[in-house]
């Protein structure tokens, strides 16, 4: 075991790098260390382990959210390293920050207010006082294409940059199965039934903590009427004709769309 490791450490939300020349990479142990050296501390609860990627183990820091990079290292949002880290440690890094996310935002208990306690065993944190414990959180969101022969239904969010427009979707419910929720969220936002829903795939989505699962679904009937609040605008669109831009790479959103046009593409 050659004791090397992926020091994935974030302040805030951005991730440490190491700048070398146009491009970036991931800050070894002793670089770490290092950088923290100019800076008066990392926070107590901050390590924690992570499966491995790419034949290392990984190691997730809190940093406080005003550390002040030294020369030679950066810190950058997790959207801005995407593409510039191999992929498998774009996936550590998520999964690094919804970690350390969980952390920091249960040091004390909800139930008794107490300060908790990393768990022995489980991966919790336990409160000394009451013996509640809490798990990461996970919200669970279900993002849906609705599709009609060779035409897609993409919506536009308010908060949306200019002409990009993308996939429905909605957080899933308490009591709610993830079919139900898909369905819910499609007749609210943009007013329309679907029939049977098919599965697509499934994202893990570290903004801050949801899972993504995807389904495509054919339109069955009612016009597109947006809601106004969470969609403000809804359109088909074909191969042909497309919005401005679409969803980012990163987003199981954009896979949905690509196999969408691949697939209308073979069957004009
Ligand atoms: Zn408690």
């Amino acid at each position: 075991m050659s004791g090397r490791a992926w020091q994935l450490a974030f302040a805030g939300s951005r991730l440490l790098v190491v700048e070398e020349g146009s491009g970036i990479r991931l800050p070894e142990a002793e670089e770490l260390a290092s950088a923290l050296e100019t800076d008066s501390g990392v926070l107590g609860h901050a390590e924690v382990p992570l499966p491995a990627a790419l034949g290392w183990p990984c190691r997730a820091f809190d940093l406080p959210r005003t550390f002040d990079p030294p020369r030679g290292f950066g810190l950058l949002g997790l959207r801005d390293v995407y593409q510039r880290i191999p992929d498998e440690l774009f996936r550590a890094a998520g999964t690094a920050l919804q970690k350390v996310d969980w952390l920091r935002t249960h040091g004390f208990c909800s139930r008794c207010g107490h300060a908790t306690r990393r768990h022995r065993v489980h991966e919790a944190m336990e409160c000394p006082a009451c013996g509640h414990l809490h798990f990461p959180r996970l919200a669970p969101a279900v993002i849906v294409l609705v599709e009609r022969g060779r035409e897609m239904l993409l919506a536009r969010s308010p908060g949306f940059p200019e002409g990009l427009y993308s996939t429905v979707a909605g957080f899933v419910e308490p009591g709610e199965s993830l079919e139900e929720a898909a369905r819910r969220e499609i007749a609210e936002e943009v007013g329309v039934e679907v029939g049977d829903l098919r599965y697509f795939g499934s994202q893990p989505w570290p903004f801050p903590h949801s899972l993504m699962i995807g389904f495509v679904a054919p339109w069955a009937r009612g016009d597109v009427r947006p809601d106004g609040t969470e969609v403000v605008d809804a359109q088909w669109f074909s191969p042909e004709r497309l919005p401005l831009r679409l969803p980012s790479g990163l987003s199981i959103a954009r896979r949905m769309v690509d196999d969408f046009l691949t697939r209308s593409r073979e069957c004009p």
